[in-house]
């Protein structure tokens, strides 16, 4: 099995607590926005009969003195400060760049998916310049998930709403990941237009070695099940909990056991799971 290099710790964040050090990150990262050293490394989802049904896009930072960062360095940040939002248009930008020049190789309905915190759809200005993007590089929003980090809750759930009907309008799709947590609420999946959700990776982790979070996995999956949803396992590293989700009748699947998350040039484009 391939080894997860894992990603840093709170310890090493240069997001502390001293304001002084905050302004200078906040400089920093709206620096790196325009001067692109932020990149994308892409993580592929696949069904169970083992063919790619998405490509998860997730946001890292080249930074100049630090090296690569990870995300729990920089989007806390970016959210508490307001600069999600252009962060954010660049992910989507890079995702259609990226998605155009990957049309030739990639099946037609191979998705992107987009992560979103949830204060990013209480902009409705960041809708319209997302419908601005596509047009520019002639792309549909029906090659587009967008998924919902519902990490601190809706402030503006009319608006929220609002922002998913105008993409959903255009073809887009929305899930919830993180499913299971105390801040993804069980109502969110009444509240929100989703028709997938991701299951917390906790639940994964603990496959084998806990028999009531298999109890509340399988009882997860039978009620998204009922529900119209599809629903999907993430962070799977070993074959027995690949194993169990599949007997589960878990949807899709992804994990460092099947592809790590890598740069576009990295990926591998073959449809099928990769072996244990
Ligand atoms: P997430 O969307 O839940 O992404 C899954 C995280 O699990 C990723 O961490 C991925 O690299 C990691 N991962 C993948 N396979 C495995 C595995 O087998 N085992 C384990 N333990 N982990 C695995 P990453 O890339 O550090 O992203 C962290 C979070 O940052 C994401 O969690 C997502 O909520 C957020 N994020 C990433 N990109 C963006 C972005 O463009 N915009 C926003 N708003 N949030 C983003
Ligand atoms: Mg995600």
């Amino acid at each position: 099995m391939s080894t997860y290099v894992t990603t840093s710790t709170s310890s090493q964040t240069p997001i502390g607590p001293v304001s002084e050090s905050k302004i200078f990150y906040i400089g920093e990262l709206n620096r790196a926005i325009q001067n692109n050293e932020l990149c994308l490394h892409y993580q592929p989802r696949y069904n169970t009969s083992g063919k790619m049904v998405s490509l998860e896009a997730l946001v890292r930072w080249q930074h100049p003195q630090h090296g690569l960062l990870y995300p729990d360095r920089f989007i806390p940040l970016a959210v508490e400060v307001g600069l999600i939002h252009h962060l954010g248009l660049w992910v989507f930008e890079q995702c259609c760049n990226d998605l155009f020049s990957l049309r030739s190789q990639l099946q037609e309905n191979i998705k992107i998916t987009i992560n979103v915190h949830v204060s990013q759809l209480e902009d409705l200005q960041f809708a319209q310049k997302i419908l601005d993007i596509c047009l520019k590089y002639y792309l549909s929003l029906e090659s587009f998930e967008f998924e919902v980090n519902a990490c601190s809750a809706m402030q503006e759930r009319t608006r929220v709403l609002e922002f998913c009907n105008i993409l959903i309008s255009h073809g887009a799709e929305f899930s919830l990941e993180d499913f299971g947590t105390a801040l993804t609420p069980l109502e969110y999946l009444c509240l929100l237009p989703i028709n997938l959700i991701k299951l917390e990776s906790d639940f994964i982790n603990r496959i084998g070695f806990c028999t009531r979070s298999e109890t509340l996995l399988r009882k997860l999956i039978e009620t998204a099940h009922e529900m119209n949803l599809t629903i999907v396992a993430e962070g799977i590293e070993h074959a027995y909990q690949r194993d169990l989700l599949v007997k589960m009748n878990c949807d899709q699947l992804q994990g460092s056991l099947f592809h790590q998350p890598v740069a576009l040039e990295k990926l591998n484009m073959d449809s099928t799971l990769m072996p244990a």
